[in-house]
């Protein structure tokens, strides 16, 4: 049963196995390739929460205020996030207005309130509605959040288009880089193991 919350394929070496429960500040490791498997984190629902309630506020923050202000001969445009969405799809840029929208504002938004249906409610020691599913699924999203390639995308463009314009970051430009550091975090810090744990043991 590869799917049953306590066993996990080693990602090393593949070998199935059924992990312990692990205590906080311990380690679980693979018997065949010694891999880290899974570390016991104190409070990994509460860590949980908080990062990802303050990645949600950041990604509202960045999605409603003006990102860039590019100034050229005393005229101004302020352009947000998803005005730049708006001005691709009217450029006729269809394709790439759909994965921009996807991947620096959908995926993360879903990614996160995903996280937080399931998490918020094992913090009163009960499981949402198909939350084990959701779980599941809010893994195989994380390859296509890609804030970090986006905000590699908009410092390129800074550097050339600062002979053209003077250019002020607003203040979504910050939201979206502190967004960037506590999503990484949240899911650099999740402890996997120790939810699935705590969803076997609540009641839904
Ligand atoms: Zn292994």
């Amino acid at each position: 049963m590869p799917n049953a919350p306590h066993v996990t394929a080693c990602p090393d070496c593949d070998l199935l196995q059924r992990l312990p429960s692990v205590p906080p500040g311990g380690t679980a490791r693979c018997p065949r390739c010694d891999c880290v498997l899974a570390r016991g984190t104190r409070h990994a629902v509460e860590r949980a929460i908080a990062l990802a309630l303050a990645s949600l506020i950041f990604l509202v923050c960045a999605n409603l205020f003006p990102f860039l202000r590019l100034e050229v001969s005393g005229r101004f445009v302020d352009t947000t996030i998803p005005s730049s969405v708006a001005t691709l799809w009217q450029q006729d840029l269809p394709g790439l207005a759909a994965i921009v929208c996807a991947t620096t504002i959908a995926a993360p938004l879903v990614q996160l309130l995903m996280l937080l249906y399931v998490v918020v409610p094992l913090e009163f020691g009960r499981r949402a509605h198909g939350a084990p599913a959701v779980f599941r699924l809010m893994g195989r999203l994380r390859p296509w959040s890609m804030t970090e390639v986006f905000m590699l995308g908009v410092l390129v463009s800074l550097v050339k288009l600062a002979d053209m314009a003077d250019i002020v970051p607003g203040i979504a430009l910050v939201a979206f880089s502190l967004m960037i550091l506590t999503l990484t975090a949240t899911f650099a810090t999740l402890d996997e193991h120790g939810i699935w744990e705590r969803l076997a043991e609540a009641r839904e």
